[in-house]
């Protein structure tokens, strides 16, 4: 392993994009965020979380010492690793001993390194022996994962480097905000972009066209502009002839979505929805792109199927310069969901069903295929179900708050308050560390070696370029330390590059074929690509230009249809809510809200409503208001302005009160929460 060193060219602490950026110590302590030119995702920028990302080193937030509860009402104070690690694996054995091997369960997070991930899936699977782990992932990046496994045998976020995009003559963003969440991003749109939100976000305000649909009306909307897109003969009949199969059902599916009836329902102008196909279908390259904004619905990999199916119409998938592609969130979104950590699956991205795959993984782990636990419950699932008959009495969490980022949170902390033994890894206390019975103060991003999987597929080496304060240990010391202590002395390495050498060999022969990928190799560049097949390949950056990884080498259409959100606006009940983020936080905000300049910038959350909602209620900006569903209350300052429809009010969801309304209802395939639309009262709020 490199020895630390100051000025050490490593990847930012937040989102998918993975931003390089060198990280310095001076003498006296004070560290130092630049750029990096070198990785194209960013080259030279940075977002504002990024240049503040030091301060998450250096905060006064940060934990370092375990913390241990004496009693469940009791207070958390200061305890000895080897007793809090003594408690958890105790706590552990004995629900199991009493409940069985399901009895104990993992939440993990996509912000984990590649090595994490995947080391914690094996524990949960071999040292556990429960089939319950899941990650936050699935609230995540999971329906645009179903349909891009559906469609072409494989999810990789983007299936091209990012740098394509600029080449695009017009790029369609379905529910993505780019300028908040990922702003470098912007620097790769160069042609016409069509951005598809119900409200004018900043990567709207940026758009050649805006469409304004109703909340959970993105597949609609889809199914309309395939409408448009077959009648009026953009559908590229050579492409769909030779690369796909499916077309004729396709087709048939959009038959009566005629462009009058998808205004009905979307509320965006025939007219409009017409330009978007033109822009898109006169192009000479093009590409869609989905964001959480179509993903999070109990529909949302139906109406990824949408978009997929529209842009393999139109040709796009596998040409140069055009495609399909979605923006994955966390850190490691991409990776965090190949190597294990996810309910249904095994290394490699293989299906934990597929009795080869299990065979192939069982002799990497040197136990019995038959000794594997099946799948688990999916995330949202597994927290309805802790503490409850025949639900899981134990939880470890790594890298997650889901006390504030799950859906209906409200009822998630109850469930999370009924459990015999909660246990969290993390480097602050979270509102979900502050109701746990032990907390492990783990090391972070710049403390620590590892892999990323950045949007693009690219695996990435994030370097350590800091000591960590003394008292805290990395995750995998953590599951190390557990893993001994449950039996198993051997198997959990503490060392990111043997565990990587072992995800290697997991992985290999799977769609995520990580077996030619070394520390070595993507230290010396901007890292590779996946599938590496071998040490001497050179890395797959446009997996589908030649045929799709699917049984006959053809892209699916699927057809799909629409169908209302899972819960519609009423009388008690008559606007709707949905949900996103703002420049300056990240996901729950555990990291971000720490960071004085972050807050400084957003310090709190707010009701975005439009003026004739808040002349309706009364309300200017800075007048509190209360928001209802059937799930919860919340109140936070109006802030009153035109950016968003009429019948729909936005909170960000980086702060708890958002999520205590929002709705849990399942998609069917992806088993994703339906965080972008429910139905709310907004009410102007009376002080007490
Ligand atoms: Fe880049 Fe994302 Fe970090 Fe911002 S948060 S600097 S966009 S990786």
């Amino acid at each position: 392993m490199a020895p630390v060193h100051q000025g050490e060219a490593t990847h930012c602490p937040y989102c998918a994009l993975q931003c390089g950026m060198y990280v310095s110590e001076d003498a006296g302590g004070a560290i130092t965020i630049t750029p990096r030119h070198d990785v194209p995702a960013n080259d030279g920028a940075l977002c504002q979380k990024g240049w503040t990302a030091a301060a998450l080193l250096t905060g006064g937030a940060r934990l370092t010492t375990p913390l241990a509860r004496a009693s469940r009402a009791g207070p958390l104070v200061p305890v000895s690793w080897d007793d809090a690690l003594d408690r958890v694996a105790a706590g552990l054995r004995a629900v199991q001993d009493e409940h069985g091997p399901d009895a104990a369960a993992v939440f993990g997070g996509g912000g984990l390194t590649n090595e994490k991930a995947y080391l914690l899936g094996k524990f949960a699977r071999v040292a556990l022996r429960t089939g319950q782990i899941d990650y936050n992932g699935r609230f995540c990046m999971s329906s645009a994962a179903a349909a891009a496994n559906r469609a072409f045998g494989m999810d990789r976020g983007l299936p091209f480097p990012i740098t394509d995009i600029a080449g695009a003559d017009t790029v369609m963003m379905a529910g993505g905000n780019v300028a908040e969440t990922m702003p470098p991003f912007l620097r790769h749109l160069r042609g016409a972009l069509v951005v598809i939100d119900p409200r004018r976000t900043r990567t709207a305000g940026r758009a050649t066209l805006h469409l304004q649909p109703a909340p959970g009306t993105d597949l609609a909307l889809a199914l309309g502009m395939l409408h448009i897109a077959v009648t009026e003969g953009y559908a590229d009949q050579d492409y769909i002839a030779a690369r796909t199969s499916g077309f004729a059902e396709a087709r048939a599916s959009v038959a009566t979505w005629w462009p009058e009836r998808a205004e009905r329902v979307t509320g965006v102008p025939v007219a409009r929805m017409r330009e978007a196909v033109h822009l898109l279908g006169d192009a000479g390259k093009a590409m869609i792109i989905t964001g959480r904004g179509a993903e999070q619905h109990a529909k949302g990999a139906d109406t990824v199927t949408a978009y997929i199916n529209l842009a393999l119409a139109l040709g796009l998938p596998g040409r140069p310069g055009s495609g399909y592609g979605c923006l994955t969130g966390q850190g490691n979104g991409q990776g965090g969901r190949e190597h294990g950590q996810k309910a249904d699956q095994l290394p490699g991205y293989r299906r934990i069903d597929d009795p080869a795959a299990r065979a192939h993984v069982a002799a990497v782990w040197g136990v019995d295929p038959a000794d594997l636990p099946g799948p688990g419950r999916s995330a949202y699932e597994l927290l309805d179900a802790l503490g409850t008959e025949g639900g899981p009495k134990a939880l470890l969490v790594f890298g997650s708050n889901p006390a504030v980022s799950a859906p209906r949170a409200g009822h998630v902390a109850g469930r999370l308050a009924a459990l015999d033994l909660l246990v969290v890894c993390d480097f602050v206390l979270s509102e979900t560390a502050a109701m746990a019975d032990v907390v492990l103060p783990t090391t972070q991003w710049a403390e620590e070696h590892g892999t990323m999987t950045n949007l693009e597929g690219r695996v990435l080496l994030r370097r350590q370029a800091v000591a960590p304060p003394s008292g805290v240990r990395s995750d995998l010391a953590v599951i190390n330390g557990l893993a001994a202590r449950l039996g198993h002395a051997d198997g959990f390495s503490a060392d990111p590059g043997t565990v990587f050498d072992e995800l290697r060999r997991a992985s290999a022969g799977g769609v995520a074929d990580y077996s030619g990928i070394t520390y070595e190799r993507i230290a010396a560049g901007p890292g590779l690509f996946w599938p590496v097949p071998a040490e001497d390949h050179p890395g797959t950056p446009r997996p589908f230009l030649d045929r799709f990884p699917t049984p006959d080498g053809r892209a699916r259409f699927v057809p799909v249809d629409h169908r209302p959100p899972a819960e519609d606006v009423d009388e008690d009940y008559p606007y709707y809510l949905t949900t996103g983020r703002v420049l300056a936080h990240y996901q729950s905000g555990a990291q971000t809200r720490r960071i004085a300049a972050l807050n400084e910038a957003s310090p709190g959350p707010y009701v975005e409503l439009h003026p004739d909602l808040a002349e309706r209620l009364e309300v200017v900006s800075g007048d509190l208001v209360r928001v209802s569903s059937r799930r919860g209350t919340t109140e936070a300052p109006a802030r009153v302005g035109p950016a968003i429809r009429r019948d729909t009010v936005f909170m960000p969801f980086h702060w708890a009160g958002a999520n205590l309304l929002t709705n849990p209802a399942l998609d069917p395939l992806s088993r994703m929460p339906e965080f972008k639309v429910c139905a709310v009262r907004v009410e102007r709020a009376v002080p007490d």
